[in-house]
């Protein structure tokens, strides 16, 4: 959890939960639901030349919006459809899928780091006007945690930091580990998981949860918000 300490935290959430008033900093969850970010050229494939992207609901990170479109992927062991769109359009295309959803589709996707696609898999996408059949593209998403460079320093944490988050779901406390910072001025303050961490942990909405920081700052996971 620490800088160039691994992973052996002597910490552990009970400890710091019984540990008095500590710093409390409000880290919100999301839940990402497996999503594909397109390429304009992708889109015109998938949707029809000239399509643009319609907004079906804005994320917290500025100028992100999860589609209305959606799209059906097709792997080698199966389909999964219904597979949300996420915008606006990216300079690469970009597949982020569960370990579960992996399983499903035949596919072995790494753990990465969004815009990381060097050596990744790929897979068909499907869309109302026809179909492309990426080269690459298909990965794990890294969990981590979108911060501007103000939380940041108030956190003593930098880009590229990885952290741990304890969180106290029903009966299913979990601590992450390998949790990355991501730092970036028009971030907004939001831990990224995928669902099947999200389920691994219990999580719902209002739940505790704490952010071990270098410093074992505590923080409180306020929302689960599916679908983002
Ligand atoms: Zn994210």
């Amino acid at each position: 959890m620490v800088r160039g300490e691994g992973s052996g935290s002597a910490m552990n959430p009970s400890d710091v939960e019984s540990g008095g008033d500590d710093a409390l900093a409000s880290i919100p969850v999301a839940i990402s639901a497996r999503h594909v970010h397109l390429t304009v050229a992708t889109v015109a494939k998938l949707f029809g030349a000239g399509h643009a992207l319609k907004v079906h609901a804005p994320l917290a990170q500025p100028g992100q919006f999860a589609a209305e479109e959606t799209v059906t992927l097709v792997g080698p062991r199966g389909r999964i459809e219904q597979v949300r769109v996420v915008g606006p359009e990216r300079s690469a295309d970009q597949v982020e899928i569960s370990r579960s959803d992996e399983y499903v589709l035949g596919v072995e996707a790494p753990i990465r780091e969004s815009g990381q696609l060097a050596g990744t898999p790929g897979v068909r996408i499907e869309g109302p006007a026809g179909a492309v059949a990426l080269e690459q593209g298909v990965i794990c998403a890294q969990r981590h945690i979108h911060m501007s460079p103000a939380d940041a320093e108030v956190l003593g944490l930098a880009d590229g930091d990885t952290v741990e988050v304890a969180v106290s779901g029903h009966e299913r406390r979990l601590v992450f580990g390998d949790v990355l910072v991501r730092v970036a001025p028009d971030f907004h303050m939001e831990l990224h998981l995928d669902t099947d961490e999200g389920n691994a942990a219990g999580l719902h909405p209002g739940e505790d949860g704490l952010l071990l920081t270098p410093t074992a700052l505590r923080a409180r996971v306020l929302a689960a918000a599916p679908g983002s």
